[in-house]
């Protein structure tokens, strides 16, 4: 008998790290907590909450371990925060977050502008984070920051790709890297081309994928990945976020649109598209301002419309 069971997709939610850290405006501690508390209720188990990195470069994020205090931990939720480095983590390592995440630019131009320092120092410093990770039983996961292209350099050789995600797998023992299109840089060809150098020579590892739709094509980029056979994709709650390069641009893929898509394509999220459409909601009036999300504002597809309710027009 033919099998009816839909293929799992894991969304994790970045909008509480990736997206709250581009807003000016501090967003008070318990909007935060309210927020992932209406992620989480909405049927979303992986939520990057926050960052762990020093309060007076992100600001906004300087309440990393009250929000992680604060908020509701259902059954089978799954906590990450970005690490830096080991101060970073033993407050991430305090905080009982379940996943640590360290990131690493591929491109040195992008990695010194963000970090001060080489590639090769910022990677060999993560065996500090990777050593209290596993004194403290927490997992750790590597991620590739400007995977799919630089704005100071331009193309990302896959081989960088490669030998970053060896050094993950062989020097800090991770099993998962996330592959992060910081600048919305990423297309269908270069997601295809990653995939397939990166199967080739690192099969065992599990890859996530993090793409910005700041050139509109992150959807498309989800498209490819799902048939190359990834099964993890981080976006944020209404497509929250921005590009440091790019005035006005959008930021993240975004989570509800995300679900829409996978839903509606035969896969299965675990989430309910109603209820994260009134949290996409409840954010855009946190932070004061419209969210990029598109499903949001037309709502779900058989969501009908009585016939005399709006003016019709041809065409
Ligand atoms: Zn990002």
């Amino acid at each position: 008998m033919a099998s009816t069971a839909k293929t799992p997709i894991t969304v994790c939610e970045v909008g509480p790290r990736d997206g709250f850290q581009m807003e000016d405006r501090f967003i008070p501690t318990d909007r935060k907590v309210e927020i992932v508390n209406g992620l989480l209720a909405a049927g979303l188990r992986r939520i990057q909450v926050t960052s762990f990195v020093s309060p007076r470069a992100v600001p906004q994020l300087a309440d990393a371990d009250a929000v992680m205090a604060a908020i509701d931990r259902p059954e089978g939720a799954v906590f990450s925060a970005l690490v830096p480095n080991a101060r970073g983590a033993e407050r991430a390592a305090a905080a009982s977050v379940h996943a640590m995440n360290v990131f690493c630019s591929a491109s040195e131009t992008h990695n010194r502008k963000n970090v001060n320092k080489p590639i090769g120092d910022t990677l060999e410093g993560f065996r500090d984070v990777a050593a209290i990770a596993q004194d403290a039983g927490i997992a750790l996961t590597g991620g590739i920051a400007t995977a799919f292209g630089c704005p100071f350099e331009g193309d990302v050789p896959v081989e960088q790709l490669v030998t970053m995600a060896r050094f993950y797998r062989d020097e800090l023992e991770i099993g998962h890297i996330g592959l992060g299109d910081t600048t919305g840089m990423a297309t269908p060809k270069t997601v295809r081309a990653a995939l397939g150098a990166l199967r080739e020579v690192v099969p065992d590892m599990h890859i996530g994928l993090h793409f910005h739709n700041t050139r509109g094509v992150g959807l498309a980029n989800v498209m490819v990945g799902l048939e190359e056979g990834i099964t993890y994709y981080d976006a944020s709650i209404g497509g929250l976020g921005g590009c440091p390069f790019a005035a006005g641009a959008t930021g993240n893929i975004c989570t509800e649109d995300l679900v829409y898509l996978l839903e509606e394509s035969g896969y299965e999220t675990g989430v309910d598209l109603d209820a994260l459409i009134a949290v996409s909601k409840k954010t855009e009036a946190v932070i004061g301002r419209n969210l990029p999300g598109q499903v949001m504002k037309a709502g779900p597809r058989l969501r009908l419309h009585p016939v005399d309710a709006v003016r019709t027009a041809a065409g």
